[in-house]
């Protein structure tokens, strides 16, 4: 059910970032970055596709929690519903600073913290890994006491909230900064200036980050991103870098008991050459290239024919085959990577469109069963397609980085 109401939450998602990008073109802000924001947009359709395929079964979890090893006996009632929201939010803080303390959760957070610029479009770098983490912090809800019904429709009022905070265009709210979170105090979280470092980590309340010590003002212009910035826009380095890094450390580490440090340890205890080693193992050189108008359009037009795809997908979930499920699944994944890919000028996207190709006539196939010598075509195009493969691929790469000077130097 709850999945039905986040498809029709999408557009109206959408039209809130584009006024952003309207009011914040016309006080000169500059606050938007293409494919910055294409980057974000694109972690986030990844999420809610994958978070669709798990999340059904958080509530049986919690459902289980309860009944099984519930404290208490919670029926719904007003009071009590505040008292969820208050218990949600303190979680939430508590799960939210272990993020950015231990570095075993900091790998699936990291993603939330990448973006340069900062805008609605950030609110949607959320990764599925995330969720699932977040869901263990959740369990102390159902083990309380609180129904599974109950906690599904806080934690969904709980997750549309940040969206908001998450925008330079609205400034100090006056009253509301002393007790909720407001945009200016996500700003500091999300800032790399070193005094608002490990600071703001509430999500609907504020109050938690100054009874326990982490909160600051935003009394100066937020730079935002990580202290040390990725130089890729790539849809897998930006999901699994961290991950790498904390490897290549771990692995680095003489004893157990230094390797297990580590691990539970803060991103301080990251080896500082761990990222550029891990860029010369995957090849992960390049800076972020300009591209020419007609590859912009294709990679936006992408991304747009994806959040229909995906809002659609979202609302008639419940009528869809596993099998379908699947394949649209991958073939959005590879449109992600695809994407990514284009706007680093990767030579591999052609592969990727192939792969792309063969998940589309996967998911037609079924389709063409009645239509006279469909099956036939198809296998002439797919067959014709293989024999000319490296005539197609020059060709595409021709078509897709034609105009680009810099192309060159980085396929
Ligand atoms: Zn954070
Ligand atoms: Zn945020």
């Amino acid at each position: 059910m709850s999945s039905t109401y986040l498809a029709f939450a999408i557009p109206f998602f959408i039209i809130l970032m584009l006024a952003e990008y309207y009011v914040a073109k016309k006080r000169k802000l500059n606050a938007f970055n293409l494919h910055n924001s294409i980057a974000n947009v694109s972690i986030g359709i990844a999420e809610r596709l994958t978070d669709i395929l798990v999340s059904g079964s958080f509530y049986f979890l919690y459902d289980y929690l309860q009944h099984r090893f519930g404290i208490f006996h919670i029926k719904a009632g007003v009071v009590i519903w505040i008292l969820l929201l208050l218990l949600t939010d303190l979680i939430w803080y508590w799960y939210h600073r272990l993020a950015h303390e231990v570095n075993l959760f900091w790998v699936v957070h990291v993603v939330h913290h990448q973006s340069e610029e900062f805008n609605y479009t950030v609110s949607a770098r959320i990764t599925v890994l995330q969720a699932l983490v977040r869901t263990g912090f959740w369990c102390i809800l159902p083990i309380i006491g609180f129904p599974a019904s109950m906690i599904t429709v806080m934690l969904l009022i709980h997750g549309l909230y940040p969206f908001f905070v998450h925008t330079r265009v609205v400034g100090k709210l006056g009253i509301l900064e002393k007790f909720m979170v407001t945009p200016s105090h996500h700003r500091v979280h999300h800032a790399c200036n070193e005094h608002y470092l490990d600071k703001n980590y509430g999500d609907v309340f504020i109050i938690w980050d100054k009874l326990f010590g982490t909160f600051a003002e935003e009394d100066e212009e937020p730079v935002y991103g990580l202290t040390k910035q990725l130089r890729t826009y790539s849809f897998l380095w930006q999901h699994f870098h961290f991950l790498i890094e904390l490897f290549i450390t771990v692995k680095a580490q003489s004893s157990l008991k230094n390797k297990f440090k580590v691990i539970f340890g803060s991103p301080n205890l990251i080896d500082p050459k761990a990222r550029d080693k891990a860029e010369r193992i995957f090849s992960v050189k390049q800076t972020k290239v300009k591209l020419h108008e007609g590859l912009n359009s294709y990679v936006i037009w992408q991304i747009v024919l994806l959040m229909i795809c995906v809002s659609g997908f979202i609302f008639f979930e419940t009528h869809l085959s596993n099998a379908f499920k699947l394949l649209f699944t991958t073939f959005t994944i590879l449109s992600l990577i695809n994407c990514g890919a284009i706007m680093e000028q990767k030579k591999w996207v052609f592969n990727v469109e192939f792969l792309r190709l063969l998940t589309i006539i996967s998911i037609v196939w079924p389709y063409c069963a009645g239509i006279p010598l469909s099956t036939f075509a198809i296998a002439i195009s797919l067959l014709l397609l293989v024999l000319f493969y490296r005539t197609v691929q020059s060709r595409y790469l021709a078509v897709v980085y034609a105009d680009d000077q810099n192309s060159k130097a980085v396929l």
